[in-house]
């Protein structure tokens, strides 16, 4: 999943954008307000993490534009300690939830995957489908109790798979959410990393529908 992280002070972006990686998602940077909003207005994104005190264009007007145009990917919200009215104003605007700094890793985490959630609504943090289960704060995947190691790219695939599952994801989208933004995009590669992941489940889950994408159907039990 593709999140981008509006924050002007470097090493906070910087750790931020490392601690998101090592749990599996693809990070953009925007360092100022003007550069957040065009990213999010053009660009897709599971969810953003927004800090509210912005060069250029500051944050409750960057996330009141992006609501305005009909963007509505979930929006958490970063304010100074103690500043009440920032958060007030952060919600109003449309945040859906907020974090003051200075706050821990663990927090922010926490926080983004159940943003994630409720965004595709599935309440739980530990997915469930079938025989096969995926611990998202853990990274973990079994299928009838039997662990099975994925890669990086494969948990991004599965994970992203399952969080849509029951509807059609294309080539592109799962090319824009699953790798960093200077991969080279070249659709062969989608379909290898599906079939090496269809090995490793060893079960039917991943459908092709030819020409239009990728489905895990609805479970029915
Ligand atoms: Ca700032």
């Amino acid at each position: 999943m593709r999140i981008l992280v509006a924050e002007d002070e470097a090493r906070i972006a910087t750790d931020i954008a490392e601690v998101l990686t090592a749990s599996g998602y693809v990070v953009d940077i925007a360092a100022d307000g003007e550069d957040a909003w065009f990213r999010g207005e053009t660009e897709d994104y599971a969810a953003v993490i927004l800090d509210l005190g912005l060069p250029s264009l500051d944050g409750v007007t960057v996330l009141s534009r992006w609501r305005q145009q009909g963007c509505h990917m979930p929006v958490l919200v970063l304010t100074a300690r103690g500043s009440w009215n920032d958060r007030v104003d952060g919600i109003d605007a449309g945040a859906d939830d907020y974090l003051a700094k200075p706050f821990h890793m663990e927090e922010l985490l926490a926080r983004l995957r159940a943003l994630l959630r409720r965004s595709v609504g599935h309440g739980a943090a530990v997915i469930s489908h079938g025989s096969l289960v995926l611990d998202t704060r853990q990274m973990r995947l079994t299928i009838a109790g039997r662990p099975v190691q994925l890669t990086p790219l494969e948990y991004r695939m599965l994970s992203y798979l399952l969080h849509h599952r029951g509807r059609v994801v294309s080539q592109l989208e799962l090319t824009e959410q699953i790798y960093a933004q200077d991969f080279e995009r070249d659709s062969n590669a989608i379909e290898v990393l599906v079939a090496r992941l269809r090995r490793k489940l060893k079960i039917k889950l991943i459908e092709t529908r030819r020409g239009f994408g990728y489905l895990i159907a609805n479970d029915d039990a």
